[in-house]
């Protein structure tokens, strides 16, 4: 540890790393702090994959997708609420941040399609596994190539200010008492607070008794760190709930399934939604059923095509069974209303026409494999949409609108770019293209001082 770097980076999640990395490529000495014992934060969790529009591998797979395109419909998902500088900056560099993780040699080229979206637009690694493992795993590597120092069990507690600017942080190293590191330059990649259940209930009383799929570290440490020092916040009580969360582990299920073909079923056995809605709306119909859960359903073409369903079924959320009716029985359901469920909804994919729920997108292979598959899900906490106020720059911005000298933030910490309900994949796409821009300003912000 040194008694001064260039820049200090908080959290070791995807922004922070993506940080990190562009910081030092651009000629800075960074370091990150990291307060959990191991790296990856909640990133490492992340399932579905990275949306981004005209990108390369969109192109050879002749995807006929457009920024224009990615951004209305991600605006329309958050309900008109989305900062509009935020989200042309995300949707304009989020091509080029697949380009830039390709060139260190994170391909995220199998592309499939989730909540919220007309064309296929979420880029996930070549083989269909979770996106964020793999993610971090690349990053990572690109830290240690670049000899970036990490410290785990190194929480910050505090952002320094010196004549107005970020001059610093005080950190306590292994529990064993706050020492102060001084920097020209501090980024707040420290996540959000989905963890912190009595901040969640407090913006939100009505999320009391959910559970949540975030690590225990996403507790809102560095929004709560900024507002000390004057920073803005936005949308703090927008809190996304997951529609598809296994509610005794809380692990997240990812919508990639539903992407790729599966449906949602109640106690009956029946359909009840446009399982490719947004977020909010699948939660708030799974809410609505009397028995509060659901069944994603479907069959061994899903599980071939989305890998992560080998991880469920390790971890023993899954019943399967060699036919449709078979699988009802497990599951308590009336078998005869399954099975014509079933029939109707393959009717639906040849004919694609859903006439039921104007289901539009997911539904190109029909679920006619055995063996058949369930999950059973229910809401869950997932993400927090509101933080720290920053403009393009990734600059923070305080609660007067002026620009905090020398801060920085990216990634779940900061609100904004998703308004009030987050498109899944958007997140990761957020982590990439702001950490990046985090790093790149911050250097120019260093150099200018030298
Ligand atoms: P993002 O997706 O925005 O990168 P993540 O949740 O993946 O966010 O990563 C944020 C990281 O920041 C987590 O690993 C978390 O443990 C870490 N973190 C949170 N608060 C602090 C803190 N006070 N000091 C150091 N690290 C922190």
């Amino acid at each position: 540890l040194k008694e001064s770097y260039d820049v200090i980076i908080i959290g070791s999640g995807g922004s922070g790393m993506s940080a990190a990395i562009s910081a030092k490529d651009a000629g800075l000495n960074p370091v990150i702090f990291e307060k959990m014992p191991v790296h990856g934060g909640n990133t490492i969790k992340s399932s579905a994959g990275m949306n981004a529009s005209a990108t390369k591998f969109q192109a050879e797979q002749g995807i006929a997708d457009s920024n224009e395109l990615f951004y209305n419909e991600t605006l329309a998902g958050g309900k008109n609420t989305n900062d509009p500088e935020l989200l042309h900056y995300l949707v304009d560099n989020s091509g080029p941040a697949i380009d830039w993780l390709d060139t260190m040699g994170i391909t995220l080229d199998n592309i499939t399609v989730t909540g919220g979206m007309s064309e296929n637009r979420t880029h996930r690694p070549s083989d269909g596994s979770a996106v964020g493992q793999y993610l971090v795993e690349g990053l990572y590597a690109n830290i240690m190539e670049r000899e970036i120092p990490v410290f785990v069990n190194s929480e910050v507690t505090e952002i320094v200010m010196t004549d107005d600017k970020a001059s610093g942080v005080k950190v306590d190293f292994n529990n064993e008492g706050e020492i102060t590191v001084s920097s020209d330059a501090v980024i707040i990649a420290t996540g959000g607070f989905g963890a912190d259940f009595d901040m969640v209930t407090e913006l939100a009383p009505q999320l009391e008794g959910y559970v949540t799929t975030n690590q225990p570290g996403s507790t809102g440490d560095g929004i709560k760190m900024a507002e000390a020092i004057g920073a803005a916040v936005v949308d703090m009580d927008q809190i996304q709930i997951h529609p598809t969360v296994h509610q005794e582990s809380s692990y997240l299920i990812t919508e990639a399934i539903r992407g790729e073909g599966a449906i949602l079923v109640n106690q009956q056995g029946e359909r009840f939604v446009n399982e490719m809605e947004t977020r909010d709306t699948v939660s708030a119909a799974i809410n609505a059923l009397e028995e509060g859960y659901a069944y994603l359903i479907f069959d061994a073409g899903v599980k071939d095509r989305v890998k992560a369903v080998n991880t469920y079924i390790e971890k023993g959320f899954v019943q399967s069974d060699e036919t449709i009716e078979a699988l009802a029985g497990q599951l308590e359901m009336d078998s005869a209303t399954l099975a014509q469920t079933l029939t109707s909804w393959n009717e639906t994919v040849a004919s694609q026409v859903d006439g039921a729920f104007n289901r539009t997108t997911g539904m190109v292979n029909p679920l006619a494999a055995a063996p058949y598959y369930a999950i059973q899900i229910a809401p869950g906490i997932h993400h927090t949409m509101g933080g720290l106020k920053i403009n393009s720059n990734a600059q923070v911005i305080s609660t007067e609108g002026t620009v905090i000298e020398g801060l920085y933030a990216a990634g779940e910490v900061t609100g904004g770019v998703h308004g009030s309900n987050r498109i899944g994949g958007n997140a990761v796409a957020d982590i990439i293209v702001f950490g990046r821009q985090a790093g790149v300003q911050s250097a120019s912000y260093v150099q200018s001082m030298e």
